[in-house]
C-alpha cells in the first residue's frame, strides 16, 4: 500500500496567512460536518481510472455515475495520456484496484481549438512578460490524439491485457460521452 502522508513537523510549517480562502474553508467546515467517507483505504472501489481535462465544466465522477472512493482521476490540460498519467495508471492498476481506464477529452477544449502560438500570446498578454519558455501542448486532431493516447495505455509494458482501455469524447453542452476508441 502507498505510504501515509506524515504530519509536517512544526518547525517547517509556514504561518498561514488569513486571506483569500475564507469562503472555501468555511464551506469545508460544513462539508466535514457529515463526512461519510472516512476510513477508506484509497483503492478505486469501482475499479475505474479516468484521464480527463482540467476543464471546469467536467464533473468526472458524476458524469459516469460514480462517487468519491470509486475511481482514480488524473487531470491535465486536454486530458492527455502524459508520462505522469501513465505513472498514475500503472500505480492504479497494480496497487489500487484499477481494471478499466477511460480517457476523456472534451468538446470546445481550449488546447484542442487554439494554436500553441495563440495560447502563448494570450498568456503573454495576461502575464506581461515573455512566456516562450513555457511548454503549452496543443492538440491538432482530437480523435487522432485520443487513439494515440488509448494505444499508449494499452501498449504499456506494465499495463496487462486484462485491463480494459477506452476513449470517449465528452460533450460539455449535452453532458454525453461519445465512445470513440
Ligand atoms: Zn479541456
Amino acid at each position: 500500500m502507498p505510504p501515509e502522508v506524515s504530519e509536517v513537523p512544526a518547525k517547517y510549517r509556514l504561518p498561514v496567512p488569513d486571506d483569500g480562502f475564507d469562503d472555501l474553508l468555511a464551506a469545508n467546515e460544513v462539508f466535514a460536518r457529515d463526512f461519510a467517507y472516512g476510513g477508506f483505504d484509497g483503492i478505486a472501489k469501482a475499479g475505474v481510472a479516468l484521464v480527463t481535462c482540467m476543464d471546469s465544466r467536467i464533473d468526472p465522477l458524476r458524469m459516469v455515475g460514480l462517487r468519491p472512493g470509486d475511481a482514480k482521476i488524473f487531470r491535465n490540460p486536454g486530458g492527455r495520456v502524459t508520462p505522469q498519467a501513465l505513472e498514475a495508471i500503472v500505480l492504479g492498476v497494480h496497487l489500487l484496484n484499477v481494471k478499466r481506464v477511460l480517457v476523456v477529452p472534451h468538446t470546445r477544449c481550449a488546447v484542442a481549438s487554439n494554436t500553441e502560438a495563440d495560447l502563448r500570446a494570450a498568456v503573454e498578454a495576461s502575464a506581461g512578460v515573455d512566456a516562450s519558455w513555457q511548454p503549452i501542448h496543443v492538440v491538432e486532431d482530437q480523435d487522432a490524439a485520443l487513439a494515440e493516447d488509448v494505444a499508449r495505455v494499452r501498449s504499456h509494458r506494465l499495463v496487462p491485457d486484462t485491463v480494459l482501455v477506452g476513449g470517449s469524447l465528452y460533450d460539455v453542452d449535452t453532458g454525453r460521452l461519445d465512445r470513440r476508441v
